[in-house]
């Protein structure tokens, strides 16, 4: 193994070059860490630079990882996170410390909870005063703070060890449940100086990073058995059945056995959403009368009750998982399937010609009776708002909808409240993997990062369609999309609030109320600040001509949608996750 072959003889300073390597023949750990990334395979990082790292990013840039620069680490790190989603490969996000780390921080944490595969890189600063709390720059313990967030950490302290590290963190990240990894380089490792001729003995490819898991025999019979007895059987996808790119062996399996299937948001079109087995409008015919429900790369959380609620207590399910933990956390799972989900469908397919199914005849009939009733109604709503005036949320998406559903191609973002429910069910998805929203922490603010990853990592046309309060988190990296001239066309719903614009401030001063943002906001002026086609519209035809000129121009669009500052409620669907409803404090 390589040694240094300089030691600084005394602290190194907190830029990162404490000493000069003498090229050619010698490099710093900036070099190695830049090579060994390219080495396993990296080719795009997202992140924002400064002290220590900035020299790095220069160096990566050079040797062609291309970096994409933003204007918050957060963003940069969303970007990251649905770049590893849609890539299968670790998303890397960079950082600078304290702060920067913190704010990057947000969305390795975010990946982790929704097992996206990604690695935010942050550069430290140097260990002993950190340690002894010397008040150092930008000094803190940033191992210790990323540990009970991201799926594995590590330090890196000297630079013969960062092959070593970026090899371990690529395989944490994209093995088993995959997820956000941390990995902390200080300042005096960034800067440190080999060899070269030592520093190149050290990259290797990790072989096998995400290597396939095969269930047990004896858990396919065991799963197939029941799903053979089920007189009402139901599948739910979920975004782990997308993020294994089996969209074809799924499709055969529900197509073989007939088993009507129910999307979670993100596994919309992993199945045709209008499929004739879609049981996408009768989710609560599924969760009541379904007797044996399979759930494949799907959790039993609280987007589905927690297997409580609506849920019969009858209900038999087969689990299949990558995550042996996951079984019975929530209700006891009767046929737990774990392996990789290629694996245990190819398992199960395999042996599907060995059981013969006993649904209900009337089962399927009847949901598709359900959906068309319910479709209808859907539909009717949609025409009954078509021409309201101011816009609600329905009026626009009856616009959008035809256009973004004859598009199928163009990935869709979407986060908000109602923005996000609305427009989820109201946009039909046909392709695997293109919608991505704020997901199993229902969060918002992963908007322009998301639709810049998206962009990048697929090279498509992404729609992100965005609430007016959700867009103010990210809003200012819409300028990263304009300076990357990306094909993204942002979508802003403005109702003027938090939920809506009709807030009471309580107290009857001047102060706007909690939830009220602001109705007359022009975010298209936004957009043309940074040089994107702007459009504001104010009735369907205007966002009829906007949404398809944008759409079509390839070019980065900012479309400012008036909404009636009433359109919309508390919290959209999930209001009942409030505690009380609004009490008046008399004094
Ligand atoms: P949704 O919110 O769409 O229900 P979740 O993120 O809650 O999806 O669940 C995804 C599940 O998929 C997780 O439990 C995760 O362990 C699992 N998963 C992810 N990738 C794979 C894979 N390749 N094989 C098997 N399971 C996977
Ligand atoms: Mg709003």
């Amino acid at each position: 193994m390589a040694t240094t072959t300089a030691i600084p003889s005394k602290t190194p300073a907190q830029t990162a070059t404490p000493q000069t390597p003498a090229y050619p023949g010698q490099v710093t750990g900036m070099y190695i860490l830049a090579k060994a990334l390219k080495n396993v395979g990296i080719d795009t990082m997202y992140g924002l630079v400064g002290i220590p790292v900035t020299d790095f990013s220069y160096l990566a840039q050079e040797i062609g990882i291309r970096f994409v620069g933003f204007r918050h680490e957060q963003q940069a790190g969303m970007a990251a996170a649905t770049h590893g989603y849609l890539t299968k490969t670790p998303g890397v996000l960079l950082t600078v410390s304290s702060l920067g780390f913190l704010n990057g921080l947000t969305a390795t944490a975010n990946a982790t909870v929704n097992c996206y595969p990604m690695i935010q890189i942050s550069g430290s600063s140097e260990r002993a005063p950190i340690d002894l709390d010397q008040g150092n720059y930008e000094a803190l313990d940033q191992l210790n703070v990323a540990k009970g967030l991201a799926k594995a950490a590590y330090r890196v302290n000297r630079p013969q060890d960062i092959p070593t590290a970026v090899a371990r963190a690529y395989r944490a990240a994209v093995s088993g449940r995959p997820g956000g990894v941390y990995l902390d380089i200080t300042t005096p490792c960034l800067g440190a100086v080999m060899d070269k001729s030592e520093a190149d003995k050290l990259f290797f490819r990790p072989v096998d990073p995400a290597p396939s898991q095969h269930p047990s025999d004896q858990a396919v019979t065991r799963a197939l058995k029941l799903l053979a007895s089920a007189r009402r059987p139901a599948i739910i996808l979920g975004k782990g059945a997308a993020y294994a790119q089996i969209d074809d062996k799924i499709r055969q399996f529900i197509e073989k056995t007939g088993i009507p299937f129910l999307p979670m948001s993100m596994a919309k079109g992993l199945m045709p959403d209008t499929h004739p087995l879609s049981a996408i409008s009768c989710r609560s015919t599924v969760m009541e009368q379904a007797d044996v429900v399979m759930l494949i790369g799907a959790r039993l959380n609280w987007l589905l009750s927690r297997g409580q609620g609506k849920w019969s207590p009858d209900t038999k399910f087969i689990q299949l998982d990558i995550e042996p933990t996951e079984i019975d956390c929530n209700r006891p799972i009767a046929a737990p399937v774990i392996g990789d989900l290629e694996s245990s469908i190819d398992a199960m397919l395999a042996k599907l010609p060995t059981i013969k199914m006993s649904a209900d005849p009337q089962w399927i009939p009847s949901l598709q009776a359900e959906a068309k009733t319910k479709n209808a109604r859907f539909a009717q709503r949609l025409a009954d708002n078509a021409n309201t005036s101011p816009m609600n949320h329905w009026t626009a998406l009856s616009v959008i909808k035809p256009i973004l559903e004859s598009n199928p191609d163009i990935i869709l973002v979407n986060e908000g409240a109602n923005t996000l429910d609305d427009t989820r069910n109201a946009v039909n998805m046909a392709l695997p993997r293109h919608r991505i929203d704020c997901a199993t922490w229902a969060i918002m603010g992963m908007g322009m990062g998301s639709a810049i990853g998206a962009a990048i990592a697929s090279g498509k046309k992404v729609v992100a369609i965005e609430g007016d309060s959700a867009f103010g988190f990210s809003g200012m990296d819409f300028s990263t999309a304009c300076r990357f001239k990306l094909p993204v066309t942002v979508v802003i719903f403005n109702n003027g609030g938090i939920y809506n614009g009709i807030g009471e401030n309580l107290a009857k001063t001047p102060d706007p109320a909690p939830t009220t943002l602001d109705i007359n906001a022009r975010y298209d002026k936004l957009g043309e600040a940074f040089g994107a086609k702007t459009y504001y519209v104010t009735n369907p035809d205007q966002l009829k001509t906007a949404f398809t000129e944008a759409i079509s121009s390839g070019t980065t669009c900012l479309i400012d949608v008036q909404l009636d500052a009433a359109s919309g409620k508390e919290s959209g669907h999930i209001g009942y996750l409030n505690p009380e409803s609004l009490q008046h404090i008399t004094v």
